[in-house]
């Protein structure tokens, strides 16, 4: 039972009127959040794909993540001095803010929990179409500006905000509470498989994970006008298969029947006609459930009754779109093409690489098996490049989620609170082997524009959105 006092008061931030930023004993003025989300924009920690592993950067990129780290205990001096920080497979971070209940009962270490946030970014690779550069960190009085300023530096800012605004305050958790901050989440990098190995050595394993995923969704569903929090409590494996196929050679000139590039088209084409199965797993079916009763009516009686109507609405998913259709089975998309590098020469190899969303439930085994009795020729050779199969699904009930959706109900009381599967891979997949309840959500309003310039063009948050965030934390940290 939590103190609703307690609550209201999360919501009340000591303010130092004028005060410097991050100056000791003043908790950080309004702004700070936004200035320090500002500057850390700047940082150019962009994560690079080479040769199939990932690292931080080369030469000058490294030192962009080196000045990212050096700038965060000048931003945030109270945390720095409070909590343990060591570094994770180089420019990972971890951090430990002790519990104020273990000193007296180590058994309260038990029930410690982790925050997690990455702070490298996907490229910018086309400066010129942003209205404001990708990395300037603008604020126009109403957005900050920038690569990362949605994913995922904003959601890093948001929690050590928070922290830094207890700690001036003069509160501690009563568990132990770590921070995750990876740096190669999206180049699906290992640090944050390195942290979870570093805590289950340690014999923590945690009560709580939360990472990025979710938001508060606007126009998150047709017809419902209230924003959706939508809290991920699976997310489908990824799977990346390089199908290849071989033939003597040769001039262009005599070409065989079935040459390699032929094999591999056919093999495409079969992968195109045929879809893997459809099934509506039981939290999409909980979520039409928990958006029904905002739905308009036609749609409203339909997802009162999804038990008895499971089969209609999993056809109609697959035939509605693309996302609904990803949301009932494991999909395939070939991604990349390679045959001969001369036109007037045949390929000896032909390439292809799928990457496959596996759905939740199934496994990395079975898709192959499927895979190869759908491209039925055993000429096509099937090499599995890299990849892991779905997460395990975290419940949508019981004391950790309902205390997230308490905090969410408390800072967003407009939303529905929603589970949902997640389409794409977070670092968070990482702890469902130390951990059951790993949840994926960010604390941000973003409306359809916003979630499309993650990964795109003129990627930012408003500053409002940012504070609410803030907030957000302020009241889970309260509590844990
Ligand atoms: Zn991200």
């Amino acid at each position: 039972m939590r103190n609703p006092l307690q609550n209201a008061a999360a919501g009340i931030t000591p303010k130092s009127p004028g005060g410097t930023p991050g100056s000791p004993g003043h908790a950080p003025g309004a702004g700070h959040a936004a200035a320090s989300l500002a500057e850390l924009v700047t940082y150019r920690t962009v994560s690079i794909r080479a040769g199939g592993t990932s690292r931080a950067g080369a030469g000058g990129e490294t030192a962009e993540f080196e000045s990212f780290i050096a700038a965060l205990p000048r931003l945030y001096p109270a945390v720095h001095a409070a909590m343990e920080l060591e570094r994770v497979n180089g420019h990972a971070l971890l951090y430990r803010w002790p519990g104020s209940a273990v000193a007296e009962d180590p058994a309260a270490g038990h029930r410690a929990s982790v925050l997690m946030a990455h702070y490298d970014v996907v490229p910018a690779d086309d400066p010129g179409e942003w209205t404001h550069p990708p990395f300037s960190g603008h604020n126009d009085g109403t957005f900050l500006w920038g690569r990362g300023t949605l994913d995922d530096k904003g959601q890093l800012v948001a929690i050590l905000e928070a922290a830094e605004r207890l700690l001036l305050a003069g509160y501690a958790p009563a568990h132990d509470l770590y921070f995750s901050f990876g740096n190669n989440e999206e180049t699906a990098g290992n640090s944050a498989a390195a942290a979870a190995d570093l805590l289950a050595g340690r014999g923590v394993l945690p009560w709580l994970v939360l990472d990025e995923g979710g938001a508060v969704a606007g126009g998150a569903f047709p017809g419902v006008s209230r924003p959706a929090a939508v809290v991920g409590v699976a997310e489908k494996g990824i799977l990346d298969v390089e199908l290849l196929t071989r033939d003597p050679g040769g001039h262009a000139s005599t070409p065989p029947r079935m040459g390699a590039t032929a094999r591999l088209a056919r093999a495409i084409t079969r992968i195109e006609r045929s879809p893997f199965p459809q099934s509506l797993p039981e939290v999409t079916a909980e979520m039409l459930r928990r958006f029904g009763p905002h739905t308009p009516p036609p749609l409203r009686a339909v997802f009162a009754n999804v038990a008895l109507l499971r089969a209609p609405i999993t056809w109609l998913f697959g035939r509605l779109g693309s996302e609904t259709n990803a949301m009932t089975r494991t999909t395939v998309a070939i991604t990349t093409l390679e045959g001969s590098s001369g036109a007037n020469v045949l390929a000896a190899t032909a390439k292809a690489n799928a990457n496959i969303r596996v759905a939740v439930g199934e496994t990395v085994e079975g898709t192959m098996a499927l895979l190869r009795r759908i491209i039925r020729d055993p000429k096509v050779e099937l090499h599995v490049v890299e990849g892991n199969g779905p997460s395990p699904v975290s419940p949508s009930s019981g004391a950790q989620w309902d205390l997230l959706a308490d905090c969410i109900g408390q800072v967003f009381p407009e939303a529905i609170i929603t589970p949902y599967i997640m389409m794409g891979g977070t670092d968070s997949r990482r702890f469902t082997g130390i951990c059951g309840a790993v949840y994926r959500f960010a604390p941000f309003f973003m409306d359809v524009r916003a979630r499309g310039s993650i990964h795109a063009v003129d990627e930012k948050i408003g500053l409002e959105t940012l504070e609410q965030g803030v907030r957000f934390y302020e009241t889970l940290m309260r509590e844990l």
